[in-house]
């Protein structure tokens, strides 16, 4: 079959199995592998971000259906936690070429329901895709230890073991790579797992949970319910469930985090950010404005990741305007349209936030070089569009400073030496990206030493670690004790038990009880 009309047929297939057939499509529940219809009367409507228009529906899952995904998981859990880790490895080898000859058409409903571009929307799954690879490699990572002869024919080794349920909520700007973080290394490591993607852009998880199936996972080791506040409760509140693995704003991550916590799970919770580049007068100009340009404007700012505020030292800051010049070169659109650079914002109140930082910047004091509120895209008047923005004279008392943005708004703040620039980065709450432009040696190993942030790059604007590594976002960007992927993800989706044992020889025979602590 050709590899178009393979996709089509695949496309058209999950389209059926994951939507109702009403004229606005209602996206399923996934329940014990079935694809099944909320009997919720509470429905969210889905926007394409770049059109306003309402795609589909998604269901506040009832008590009775949340109870009934959560129960599937644990009835699942035996037979799947027994299942030999080359069996489970099996199916994510499976999977993950399923999800790359799927992924142009995974990439088409992420731009549909986020908005981003095509382009990065390929992006958007082809890291989610690392992970899913990475999973494949778990008969290493879940590897125990052992220390043999304690003492006399006693030998201590440990197992990796899974936990039970785990859950995972996840937020709307990486609508294939963040649940791909969670659902594959929980359930490669052996837990089943109950997923709650954004009530935003539901259509990548559940594109996701029909490839799993047909890569052989077992009904019921991954469920699905939709939902806000009272799905997020249930995950925090029920009591098999064991871990939480949360992406998102700090408002959700920290009241996930207390309320998890507080009844006894494990809880990894990665949050917002506030990301700097610092741009050192003797960094490469050319390389540095073009980096900063791509990673504080692509994906329209909705990257966690994204530099959203540069710090130009010394001589550096003559490079504003030929900054402004890059940035203006940006081309706006919708994410389906060839040649676009970013895309829409999420949705109408995501604009209107951002409008309003921009403006509190302007109010405060700082110098808007670009405004890009007023962009228009022919053809595309109800979209959510915010062209690149840039503020300078920024100081760290502004709001537009303190608060994370989360769109394509540039803040730009100056700083006489490194020490200053350093002094600012760390005395910013968020500690989740940075990134330094230099090409002297003995500055970058300084400032990736000193700069008290989870992820730096040395002339990389985005460091997202790769899955062998794991993404260590810190201080206010993340709340727990172990990360997301890697072998840190292996961690904390399983325990450890730990064995000691003694073999004798028949005729050493204990021939007294050791009633004393053995030393
Ligand atoms: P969000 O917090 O609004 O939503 C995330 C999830 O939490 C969703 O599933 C949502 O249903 C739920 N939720 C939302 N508000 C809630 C509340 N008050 N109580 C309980 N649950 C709630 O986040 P978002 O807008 O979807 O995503 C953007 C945020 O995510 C940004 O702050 C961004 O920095 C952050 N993010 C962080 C990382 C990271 O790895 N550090 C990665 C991606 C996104």
């Amino acid at each position: 079959m050709m590899r178009l009309e393979r996709i089509v047929r695949a496309s058209a297939r999950i389209h059926r199995a994951n939507y109702s057939s009403s004229a606005v499509p209602k996206t399923k529940l996934f329940i014990n592998g079935q694809f099944v219809d909320s009997e919720t009367s509470d429905w969210i409507d889905i926007h394409n971000p770049a059109t306003s228009e309402v795609i589909g529906q998604v269901p506040l899952a009832t008590q009775s259906e949340m109870e009934a995904a959560v129960k599937s998981c644990e009835q699942a859990f035996p037979a799947w936690s027994d299942t030999s880790i080359l069996n489970r490895q099996q199916i994510f080898l499976r999977y993950q070429q399923l999800i790359k000859d799927n992924l142009k058409e995974l990439a088409r409903l992420i731009t549909l329901e986020q908005g981003k571009t095509l382009a990065d929307a390929e992006g958007d799954v082809f890291r989610g895709l690392q992970v899913v690879e990475h999973a494949c490699s778990v008969t290493s990572l879940m590897l125990g230890e052992t220390l043999p002869s304690l003492t006399k024919d006693m030998d201590t080794y440990t197992f990796r073991l899974p936990l039970g349920v785990c859950a995972g909520i996840a937020p709307f700007n990486f609508p294939a790579m963040i649940p791909l973080w969670m659902f594959p290394m929980g359930m490669v490591c052996g837990n089943t797992y109950l997923m709650k993607p954004s009530e935003r852009v539901p259509g990548a998880t559940m594109f996701l949970a029909r490839l799993l199936q047909d890569a052989g996972a077992p009904d019921g080791t991954l469920n699905i319910i939709h939902g806000q506040h009272a799905a997020v409760n249930f995950i925090c509140d029920y009591p098999s469930i064991r871990a939480i693995s949360f992406v998102g704003s700090n408002q959700a991550g920290e009241y996930i985090y207390e309320r998890g916590s507080r009844n006894g799970k494990r809880v990894q919770s990665n949050m917002g950010a506030k990301n700097h580049g610092v741009v050192m007068p003797d960094a490469n100009k050319e390389n540095t404005l073009n980096q900063l340009v791509g990673a504080a404007f692509g994906a329209a700012g909705q990257r966690c990741m994204a530099l959203s505020t540069a710090v130009l030292v010394g001589e550096a800051k003559k490079w504003l305007p030929e900054l402004v010049e890059r940035a203006k070169k940006l081309r706006v659109n919708s994410g389906d349209q060839p040649g676009a650079d970013l895309g829409p914002l999420i949705s109408k109140s995501a604009k209107q936030r951002v409008c309003s930082l921009i403006e509190s910047g302007v109010k405060e004091g700082a110098t808007l070089l670009l405004d890009g509120r007023n962009v228009k895209v022919k053809g595309y008047e109800n979209g959510n569009f915010v062209g690149p923005t840039i503020l300078a004279n920024v100081t760290p008392d502004m709001t537009c400073y303190k608060e994370e943005i989360f769109g394509p708004v540039l803040v730009v703040l100056e700083a006489d030496n490194l020490d200053e620039a350093i002094n600012i980065v760390n005395n910013n709450p968020y500690g989740n990206g940075t990134a330094i432009f230099t090409t002297n040696g003995a500055t970058a190993r300084k400032y990736t030493h000193l700069a008290d942030v989870g992820q730096v790059g040395v002339n990389v604007p985005i460091p997202v670690p790769l899955p062998m590594f794991s993404f260590t976002g810190s201080r206010a960007s993340f709340r727990g004790d172990t990360n997301f992927y890697g072998k840190q993800g292996v961690y904390f989706y399983t325990q450890l038990k730990t064995v000691t044992s003694q073999w004798k020889e028949e005729d050493a025979t204990v021939t007294s009880p050791a009633v004393v602590m053995p030393t």
